[in-house]
């Protein structure tokens, strides 16, 4: 398989950006107000204007982006650890092997334990994580616990509906595997594009195979899984490259499978266990990251981007207007961290410690829809099916009634009087907000029945 990232290109696309004008750069902001994406040239120049004046520009662009596609809905998920056993070095995770920290996997019971108790925080979508271990943690391992997963039913009949997966890269017959166990997403994050700095902090292991990690998803889409999420650990190399690298890696899936990813991750390195942030030369400052987000926005306007607990409260609620349109939430990143009493090493700190009720209840009093929803992955529009919904218009009348339902849902079986009310105040604003008359009729009556007692109700 080729290698798709060519830095000479990089380079050479950032260098010529530098002399882009002020006035070309407001000619981009204009086009990508449209929403049709940028070309590699256009996203360059996003990343290399030094007018401050502009910044605003791109950031009311970004959310005018954000406000036209997404509304006010934030995508919640939770991660969940389910095995800390790795023989990889990535110098920047806190489960590299050279640690020297307890290593599980969980059982069934507490796999089961662990999801009930997800899924009482209302959540109904998490991202399955776990280090790479051919041993401890081998791909039957991960089909398993999905299926235990997927099989936990709460008292109320609640349920994880979504289990999207970050496991290591592995054979196009594994991603067959995956597929069959009904994963969500296929999670992989290139940490870089930059193939000295992926060698200078991927020293052993299979993962240090650049080549081999790049390709994944290539081999995710062979194995039928068009539904795919990538992001880069911002931190390790200059946070321009790797935006160019996100979108070089966009455009090969795209021109080789006819679908880019679904969702694009935007971490930046955090301490952990024998990690020291200060030891990474391209830490990204908010500033920056705020620039990066925004242009990754108008770069792609259709793919998710996801801000993870890694950020603080404060700082992922103001980057929700530059564009971020899933968050996590309530999330613990040890092994058995939602269920243990005694707290395993994490993989990396979070910033973001917040019950999930208090993240829902800050969300709905800034005027946004946090959106259970996991209807599309279930009723089968994914990859490009998912795309042409999206690029039709017709995501107002799917999502925006699907998010009402489950805020309704999650109202219902999970808040307090307190926040029952502002999440009912909430669906009352935003059931206006649906175009279609028809589909606001529907919304109406499925709330109803909800209400009632139905549950698990999705267009
Ligand atoms: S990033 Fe993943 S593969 Fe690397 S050490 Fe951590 S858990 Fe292992």
């Amino acid at each position: 398989m080729e290698n798709f990232i060519n830095n000479k290109q990089i380079n050479t696309l950032l260098e010529d950006a530098k002399s882009v004008s002020s006035e070309d750069i407001r000619a981009i902001i204009a086009k990508a107000k449209t929403c049709v994406g940028l070309s590699l040239e256009e996203v360059a120049a996003l990343l290399q204007f030094d007018d401050d004046s502009l910044l605003e520009e791109l950031y009311d662009c970004a959310n005018h982006i954000k406000n036209t596609i997404y509304g006010d809905r934030i995508v919640m998920f939770a991660p969940l650890y389910v095995s800390n056993y790795c023989v990889n070095g990535c110098t920047y995770c806190g489960y590299k092997h050279s640690n020297k920290i307890p290593r599980r996997r969980l059982t069934d019971a507490e796999l089961a334990k662990e999801a009930l108790q997800i899924e009482a925080m209302g959540h109904k979508r998490i991202a399955l994580e776990a280090g790479e271990d051919p041993i401890n943690c081998d791909i039957d391992y991960v089909l398993h616990a999905m299926d235990v997963i997927y099989k936990t039913k709460s008292d109320n009949n609640g349920a994880i509906r979504r289990i999207n997966v970050n496991v290591a890269a592995t054979t196009v017959e594994n991603y067959e595997r995956l597929k069959a166990a009904d994963i969500g997403t296929y999670i992989l994050f290139q940490e870089t594009y930059h193939l000295d700095t992926y060698k200078k902090y991927h020293p052993n292991g299979p993962k240090s195979n650049f080549t081999y990690h790049l390709t994944a998803m290539d081999r995710a889409m062979e194995g039928g899984i068009d539904d795919v999420g990538v992001g880069a650990l911002f931190g390790l190399y200059d946070y321009k490259f790797e935006a160019l690298g996100l979108m070089l890696h966009k455009e090969h899936l795209e021109e080789k499978y006819g679908v880019g990813p679904h969702t694009i991750s935007v971490p930046r390195i955090k301490k952990a266990e024998n990690v020291e942030v200060e030891e990474y030369p391209h830490a990204v400052s908010d500033c920056e990251f705020k620039r990066l987000v925004a242009t990754i926005r108008l770069a792609v306007p259709y793919t998710g981007i996801i801000l993870s607990t890694r950020e603080s409260a404060e700082f992922r609620e103001t980057m929700i207007d530059i564009g971020i349109s899933q968050l996590s939430a309530g999330s613990k990143t040890d092994v058995g961290g939602y269920t243990d009493e005694e707290k395993m090493a994490s993989q990396f700190e979070l910033a973001d410690e917040r019950p999930q009720h208090q993240v829902i209840e800050s969300l709905l009093k800034l005027g946004r829809l946090p959106s259970f929803c996991t209807a599309c992955y279930r009723a089968g529009r994914t990859g490009d099916r998912f795309m042409q919904v999206a690029k039709s218009g017709q995501i107002h009348n799917l999502c925006q009634p699907n998010s009402l339902l489950t805020l309704k849902e999650y109202i219902e079986d999970y808040a307090d009087p307190e926040l029952k009310a502002l999440g009912e105040a909430t669906i009352k604003e935003h059931i206006d907000k649906i175009p279609s008359p028809k589909m606001r009729e529907n919304t109406i009556d499925r709330l109803q029945k909800i209400e009632d007692g139905e549950r698990d109700l999705f267009f």
